[in-house]
Parts: C-alpha cells; structure tokens; sequence
C-alpha cells in the first residue's frame, strides 16, 4: 500500500487575551486592555444567559438590579450567569470601547465589543452602557464616572426610536 499522503492544516494561536480583570477606581472590578489595542481591536464577545423576550417579561426582575445586553429582537444576554471576562467592563459617558449586535452566521444575535479607539495597555475598558429603562427615572441610576462629559446617569442620552 502506498503511504498515504497527509496535507496538515496550520492551527493559528488564538491571539492574546484583549483584557485582563482587577480591581478599578470606578466601580469594583474592571477590565484593563492586556496590550497595545488599535481603534477597531476586537475585545470579545459579551456571553451569558440568552433569555428571549417571553423570558425576560416572566422574569422578576426586582430581585436585583441587572444589567443585561438587549438585542433588537427583544431578547436579552446576562452576563452574570454564563458570562465571559467583558462583563467586568464598566461604564464610563466618555467610554473607549464600543459594543455592536452582530448577526451570526447561525442567525442567532451577539454582541461583539471592540476599541472605540487606540487604547493603551494598562487602560480600563469602558463601555457607554447607554440603558433604557421601562420605570423608574435617570436619577435611580447615578453615573460618577468622572468624564468631562459625564451625563449624570446611565441612561441612554437620547433612547432610539421604536422601530
Ligand atoms: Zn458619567
């Protein structure tokens, strides 16, 4: 029998973690970039729970205050439950990093967060959490992240229209 020929494909190695988790001046823990990140460096997806819209309306939210990722088809990612490093990301009005609802090739929605600009190593990853609330007022959730720009809340400045 002849010796088979083996064509062997070449693994790349994933590249270096974008983040590292420790403790931040702005709230608790916080994700730091590992390295140099240019402007457009993907950071990671956000994982977690993907509740749909049914789930989420038979939840009792009042539990505890969560921050969820919603997605434009009503469904919701907690990154508290199943969630990856970027959960630790916090929020900052001036923030350096940037999430984006992406359609996977299996249709399902995820978020991908990439850098809103060149970041360097050592910095917090801050994401503007831009929530949308369907009680209460911006005041019941205080912003103190201490950017020039700072709106006072993480509400959304603006919410989007109904589509
Ligand atoms: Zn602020």
């Amino acid at each position: 029998m002849p010796t088979p020929k083996i064509a062997r494909h070449i693994v790349r190695k994933p590249p270096e973690s974008a983040l590292e988790v420790r403790h931040s001046t702005v709230h608790g823990q916080g994700a730091f970039a590992a390295r140099n990140l240019r402007r457009g460096a993907r950071i990671g997806h956000y994982a977690g729970q993907r509740l749909s819209a049914d789930e989420v309306a038979a939840m009792d939210w009042d539990a505890a205050l969560t921050y969820v990722f919603g997605l434009s088809d009503g469904s919701v990612i907690d990154g508290s439950d199943g969630g990856n490093a970027t959960r630790h990301i916090n929020h900052s009005c001036e923030p350096n990093c940037v999430a984006w609802e992406i359609e996977g090739d299996d249709g399902h929605l995820r978020v991908e967060i990439e850098a809103l600009r060149s970041i360097v190593a050592g910095s917090e990853l801050l994401l503007d959490y831009r929530l949308q609330i369907d009680e209460g007022r911006p005041e019941d959730y205080p912003c103190r992240c201490g950017a020039a720009a700072c709106r006072g809340s993480l509400i959304a400045a603006a919410p989007e229209a109904e589509a």
